[in-house]
């Protein structure tokens, strides 16, 4: 078995819900929106299932839904990806993931994350028998600093996994982070994976994928899914896309992770692809606004707090309650307020483990009510 940072046994995910459910309490750990995403997509899937559409799909994915990815990175990025040989759809990001670090990385090759870094690149890396460095994110901000960055890549760096706008840290990278990944990618020959499923949850810094800069884009696999943008997190379609050769070896290994994804969900996500702008806007602005509510309730509860560009999650210093140790007092909270989250040092290797050691990660993803009330729970520690 694999250490818990090489991400084999039960995920922190499973662990938090688990214990959420059996204490009753609200579960603002593991990141999953309470409420559906829109109600054309639900049907759609409903009628695909009763028009037949329950057999295997085709292994790289239905047209309709390459075309449609195609047309969406057109439409947000002015990418103009080929639906038949620079895109596939997985079984969620986490597939695309697999797929892309199993298919470019031998044993002894070096994969860079920053890091913290979300849990099932650990897990990957160390299933693909690659050494995982990292480059540390540091607070206030959560970048890199880029001479430390410089440093943490070698000639044995095959994948640079970038995750942006990213879990658990929320921070959307600009330009110049991305620049820097960029060059030092080309400078070392090196593949880059981008881990893009927050990319329409950001609340301010429009987010740039990063095979949009110069000299990335025939180096680069940019991954998506429809989790967390539709809020489907249950239905597990993602797709990734990027230069044909890249594709095509991910897709090899594709072929045998999972061979083929959901077949009646991959309408209705194409469906969602499509939907007109004011849909990807609302829920930016929707998400925004529960960041602010429970941002404010935290700040309340007396934590030091980190207010997120992008994604589900905000974390918080419980430093300034007197309380370092997050691991400790995420496995009480259920218990001493009804409130779950997640430790930070569990994204971390031992020394990252140590600089994060008092931060802690809650999802914002639900509803306000339930915001309030966990704030207002969460302020019975003082
Ligand atoms: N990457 C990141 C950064 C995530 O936060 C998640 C969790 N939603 C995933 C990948 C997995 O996505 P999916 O559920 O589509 O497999
Ligand atoms: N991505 C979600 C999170 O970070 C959880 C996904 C999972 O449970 N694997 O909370």
């Amino acid at each position: 078995l694999l250490s818990p940072d090489g991400g084999l046994g039960v995920t922190i995910f499973e662990e938090m819900t688990t214990l959420a459910v059996a204490k009753g309490a609200i579960n603002l750990g593991q990141g999953f929106p309470d409420e559906d995403g829109p109600a054309e997509m639900k049907e759609a899937a409903r009628a695909a299932i009763q028009a037949g559409a329950n057999q295997y799909a085709p292994g790289k994915g239905f047209p309709r839904l390459r075309e449609a990815v195609a047309a969406h990175q057109e439409r947000f990025y002015g990418l103009t990806p080929d639906p038949d040989t620079e895109v596939i759809v997985t079984t969620g990001a986490t597939e695309a993931i697999a797929a892309s670090l199993l298919a470019f990385v031998q044993p002894g090759d070096e994969v860079l994350t920053f890091e913290p870094f979300y849990d099932s690149y650990g897990a990957i890396i160390a299933m693909a028998g690659a050494k995982h460095v990292t480059a540390p994110l540091a607070a206030p901000d959560f970048l890199p600093d880029l001479d430390a960055l410089e440093d943490a890549f070698s000639n044995r760096t095959k994948v640079v996994l970038l995750n942006n706008p990213h879990n658990p840290m929320g921070t959307v990278f600009p330009r110049d982070v991305l620049a820097k990944v960029v060059e030092l990618a080309e400078k070392y020959d090196a593949i880059i994976v981008s881990d893009e499923v927050y990319e329409h949850l950001t609340f301010g810094e429009a987010h740039i994928p990063v095979t949009t800069l110069p000299g990335a884009a025939e180096r680069t696999i940019t991954i998506s899914s429809a989790g967390k943008t539709f809020s489907f997190t249950g239905w597990k379609i993602g797709w990734l896309s990027g230069p044909a050769h890249l594709v095509a070896a991910a897709r090899t290994v594709k072929q045998f992770l999972s061979y083929s994804s959901g077949t009646p969900f991959q309408e209705a996500v194409a469906i969602g692809l499509g939907l007109p702008d004011a849909f990807y806007a609302d829920i930016a602005a929707t998400l925004k606004e529960k960041r602010d509510i429970l941002a404010a309730g935290l700040r309340e509860a007396g934590f030091g707090v980190y207010v997120p560009g992008g994604t589900y999650f905000i974390n918080v210093d419980a430093a300034t309650l007197g309380i370092t140790d997050s691991v400790a007092l995420a496995r009480r909270l259920p218990d001493l307020v009804g409130v779950a989250a997640i430790p930070v040092p569990v994204f971390c290797h031992a020394e990252g483990a140590e600089r994060t050691r008092s931060l802690l990660r809650f999802a914002f993803c639900k509803k306000t009510a339930l915001l309030h009330e966990a704030a207002s729970r969460l302020a019975t520690l003082q």
